[in-house]
């Protein structure tokens, strides 16, 4: 890789189920519901995953973590996106910023955007400063606006290592 610079994208979705805790952006939010998933079910974590192994052009999560193999069950999602900056630092980038929308109809989360995106930061190596979070909900349209799920768009930028 030779660009001083990359830029990426990822997303993810999982259903909302009962029985699990709602784990967002790291952090765990009181509801009743909680995300389907071989891992903690992380929507958010697993869309900057994406986004980064996206922007350095290497396999993705799907392929890095298959939700077939038993050492990834019900696995902290952070711990996952510590590889993944650990492999994006090995094709010799850092991440540098990091932007997130969470599609949610249920529960609100403005209230809780602040301390994922302070979660994301400490999880990538990033100061707070340049990880955003927004929260969307779908206006009631489709499988995301009556909650079967959540949703999450990321870009996320990176940087050579030169300078570290
Ligand atoms: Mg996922």
């Amino acid at each position: 890789m030779t660009a001083g610079w990359r830029v990426g994208i990822g997303y993810d979705i999982h259903r909302l189920v009962d029985g699990r805790p709602l784990i967002l952006g790291g952090i765990e939010i009181d509801h009743p519901q909680g995300l389907l998933g071989h891992s903690d079910g992380d929507v958010v974590l697993h869309a900057v995953a994406d986004a980064l192994l996206g922007a350095a052009a290497l396999p993705d999560i799907g392929d890095l973590f298959p939700d077939t193999d038993p050492a990834y069950k019900n696995a902290d999602s952070r711990e996952l996106l510590a590889e993944v900056v650990r492999k994006v630092a090995a094709a010799g980038y850092r991440p540098n910023n990091i932007d997130c929308i969470v599609h949610a109809e249920r529960p609100k989360l403005s209230e809780f955007k602040d301390r994922m995106a302070r979660s994301i930061a400490e999880a990538v190596g990033l100061e707070p400063g340049a990880v955003n979070v927004k929260a969307k909900t779908n206006e009631g349209l489709g499988a995301l606006g009556s909650a079967e799920g959540i949703a999450c768009t990321v870009t996320a930028s990176l940087v050579l290592r030169i300078d570290d």
